[in-house]
């Protein structure tokens, strides 16, 4: 009882620095200031559940931000961070060094990825790998003497960091607005969006087909020759969790051969089991030159990512450095010694647990139980989803699908109801949307908890609406 009054003392104290002293990403930053948004101090976490100094609990169904994949506590995870930490905190990877975890990781990786993958580049966000990735394509076209090849096509609503490339390449305006992004070389085609689509007699197939036929049109506008690559997350995450419809990949697979453009899938959300195979692009069959992974290759226990690139890139790169020497890429921490520790025992739980399969069974048992629990409402336009993510659009009229005025903010008001029934779920920054991407140790009986929470949180926001 005694500790309960502390720890309410010390959450309001740290509330009081936060607001003053902390600048918080992705936050409303005069509302937050002011007290309006309140200040969570989140303190512990084991399986699917953290809990604040408060001693409130929640079932964290979007996993963090979706990168909590073995779940919060895992004590094999914490002891091969220590040790490495005992042993070798840092050493850097420039000039030919590494450490026996760097190096296993990277061998674990490749014999984990897709077919024709070579060699794995270590970063430390989303944001550092995409950034890599079109610097080394920019290099690639260059080695191979079409300095004109430059372009990189992204789609709206895609997401693929904040910085000043890769926040260009997200395609929500949240990202640009104000930041005079997007800076060229960057282009955003259609987002194959099929509960958005313009007509709505077009089948999937046919809608991925207007997707291809739009994004080869922007090509022939621009000059196929300045085109590099295209970049695509396999599902649509933070621009609403959108899968692709039918047949997508492979009808933009055929426009890319078509006219030489790489393929960077951006599997920062999807690498490492999220929708019940090790990587995104082997569920949708998509035939990649780079990908970004990230949050899932440690579950978020230390910020590591990669930048994994193919035969046929790596082919280039290497007669690149015949040329010019040694490539004039890296960070002082690519390659962390006590990340990749993580790293190591992220993906040995990953195989021990059998999680990337219960993401897939689990998954579809929860999107299952979400679709009959909540589609029926006036006010749910679409449960979508794949693997272990799932969205509920929110509409104004079910039949016109017509938006809520953003200024209601509908999708926040749903989020803070499920909150208040002890579940975290995400609204999607763009639309009145709400995300789900649970760790991908969820139970059923989990699930169960999820669904419940929504179906209710869901009947009464709208309630009173
Ligand atoms: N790419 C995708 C698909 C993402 O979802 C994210 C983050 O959510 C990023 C890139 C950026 O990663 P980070 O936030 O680690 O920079």
């Amino acid at each position: 009882q005694e500790r309960g009054y502390d720890m309410l003392d010390r959450s309001n104290e740290l509330a009081a620095w936060d607001r003053d002293h902390f600048f918080h990403p992705s936050t409303h930053m005069g509302g937050h200031a002011r007290g309006e948004t309140p200040t969570r101090v989140v303190a512990g976490g084991e399986g699917v559940y953290i809990t604040d100094t408060t001693g409130r609990k929640s079932l964290d169904a979007f996993a963090g931000l979706y990168c909590v994949n073995v779940g919060y506590g895992r004590q094999k995870i914490a002891d091969a961070i220590a040790e490495q930490a005992k042993n070798l905190a840092y050493y850097h990877a420039y000039v030919g060094h590494g450490t026996e975890a760097s190096i296993t990781l990277s061998k674990m990786i490749i014999d984990r990825a897709p077919t024709g993958m070579s060699r794995v580049y270590f970063g430390l966000s989303g944001s550092d790998a995409n950034e890599t990735n079109i610097k080394l394509i920019w290099y690639y076209n260059n080695i191979l003497g079409r300095p004109e090849k430059k372009k990189i096509i992204s789609r709206w609503r895609g997401y693929h960091g904040s910085g000043v490339m890769t926040g260009s390449l997200t395609g929500l305006a949240l990202f640009h607005n104000a930041f005079d992004l997007p800076r060229a070389p960057v282009l955003h085609t259609e987002a194959p969006y099929y509960f958005r689509r313009p007509d709505r007699s077009m089948s999937e197939e046919q809608f991925s087909q207007y997707c291809a036929d739009k994004l080869e049109e922007m090509i022939i506008a621009e000059g196929p020759e300045t085109i590099a690559a295209f970049i695509g997350e396999p599902i649509l995450g933070t621009g609403g969790i959108v899968p692709p419809p039918k047949s997508y990949w492979q009808k933009i697979q055929t426009v890319l051969d078509k006219y030489d453009i790489l393929l960077v899938a951006d599997e920062v959300v999807t690498g490492f089991g999220r929708l019940g195979t090790m990587f995104g692009s082997d569920h949708y069959d998509m035939k990649p030159d780079v990908i970004t992974i990230a949050k899932g290759l440690t579950s978020a226990y230390a910020p590591l990512s990669g930048t994994i690139v193919s035969n046929k890139i790596w082919q280039v790169l290497v007669q690149g450095s015949d040329q010019l020497g040694a490539i004039g890429h890296g960070w002082t921490y690519s390659a962390h010694p006590i990340c990749a520790a993580a790293g190591i025992a992220n993906l040995e739980l990953i195989d021990e647990l059998g999680i990337v399969e219960n993401a897939g069974t689990t998954g579809a048992y929860f999107r299952s139980e979400l679709e009959k629990a909540v589609s029926g409402h006036r006010n749910v336009g679409e449960v979508r989803g794949d693997g272990l993510m799932a969205a509920v659009e929110f509409v104004d009229d079910k039949d016109d699908r017509t938006f809520f005025d953003a200024g209601r903010k509908i999708g926040p008001q749903v989020a803070s109801a499920l909150l208040e029934r002890g579940v975290i779920g995400r609204a999607m920054p763009q639309g009145d949307i709400l995300g789900f991407a649970p760790p991908l140790c969820l139970t059923r009986e989990e699930a169960d908890i999820v669904v419940k929470a929504a179906a209710d949180a869901i009947e009464t926001v709208f309630k009173n609406i």
